[in-house]
């Protein structure tokens, strides 16, 4: 089947000196091959955390996945042993990062980073392996790769070093790429390259992309569907015209007045959205998003909402389009 991924109501939490946090409350979403999916949402909003999770790369004394499943090509891989996490990622599923210079060796040279894991992973002679990376550094689209594989990081632009890491991740023809944040450190135009060089690869291999971005530009550009994260819960999910065209949770809404848009007239001013994220050292009773909503009515107040469907893909946890709503009683009457 096309179904490579399957992440189900997953909860994570951090042990800090301030107590307990729960980063993720209730994630889910599948990724299928050849598919784009999206996690969008403001930083602390649990993207990071959530495709840490599916690589395994939380701080294993401080974090724990309370509840829910990963299945990867049907294994659960929250079951399986540090051991068996080496051997998927790289080959199965790989990771990008924002900054090349925290997530590479910068003591190693870029040959020997991207023959490491063909060599780990595909048990190739060290000639098999520098010519499999000479094509996939082509591939990426650095030009003269036999030159460069004796180079070292710091000697390439912001944009360039991305590549490396894209050349690098990809280069065992890994089922998923997950990218956190992958051109958020970048200008404009090499970002725009940069998304280009996933949508090249992704045409050319079938490479399933799971994109973190607080950018909705970037999620447009390049998803197929989408996420919108809020406080640790997914508040809106659908495919990226369902969200951007019939957004209806208050929170996207928001988003979308945000930023500069095509469609937009010039002369309406950008709105930010007022307030703060909540503490998630103690999450709030009902909406998360309540205090921050012009919306808000008193059962947000009291009670979580739940995912509500609407059309299509579309899903959106938010009471405005829950029919129970009207008829929850009035919340507990307040005391005088
Ligand atoms: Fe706003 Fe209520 Fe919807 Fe939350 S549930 S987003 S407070 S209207
Ligand atoms: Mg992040």
């Amino acid at each position: 089947s096309d179904l490579l991924l399957e992440v189900e109501n997953l909860h994570v939490s951090f042990t800090t000196h301030g107590g307990r946090v729960q980063a993720v409350r209730g994630v889910s979403f599948t990724l299928r091959k050849g598919e784009t999916f999206a996690i969008v949402g403001e930083s602390g909003c649990g993207k990071s955390v959530t495709a840490r999770s599916v690589m395994r790369l939380l701080p294993p004394h401080s974090s724990s996945i309370d509840q829910g499943s990963i299945r990867y090509k049907g294994r659960e891989l929250t079951q399986l042993s540090e051991k068996q996490m080496r051997e998927l990622r790289g080959s199965e599923i790989s990771m990008i990062f924002q900054d090349a210079m925290t997530a590479l060796n910068p003591t190693l040279s870029i040959g020997e980073q991207i023959m490491e894991g063909i060599i780990r992973h595909q048990k190739l002679s060290r000639s098999a392996a520098r010519k499999q990376a000479i094509e996939m550094l082509g591939l990426v689209g650095i030009s003269n790769p036999e030159m460069r594989l004796k180079q070292y990081l710091h000697e390439f632009s912001g944009g360039m070093r991305q590549r490396m890491m894209i050349a690098i991740a990809s280069v065992c023809n890994p089922s998923i790429l997950i990218a956190d944040e992958p051109t958020t450190a970048l200008d404009v135009t090499i970002q725009a390259q940069i998304i280009d060089l996933f949508k090249f690869l992704q045409k050319k291999t079938g490479v399933a992309i799971l994109i973190i971005t607080h950018d909705l530009g970037v999620v447009a550009n390049i998803a197929d569907r989408v996420n919108v994260m809020y406080a640790g819960k997914v508040v809106e999910s659908g495919t990226v015209h369902e969200l951007f065209y019939n957004p209806q949770h208050p929170y996207t809404q928001g988003l979308l007045d945000s930023i500069p848009r095509l469609d937009m007239d010039r002369s309406q001013p950008l709105k930010p959205i007022g307030g703060t994220p909540p503490d998630l050292f103690a999450p709030p009773q009902g909406c998360a998003f309540a205090a921050r909503c012009s919306h808000a009515m008193e059962v947000c107040g009291v009670y979580q909402p739940d995912n509500t469907g609407l059309s299509g893909h579309h899903t959106v946890a938010c009471w405005l389009q829950d029919p129970r709503a009207k008829r929850i009683s009035q919340p507990p009457a307040k005391k005088a």
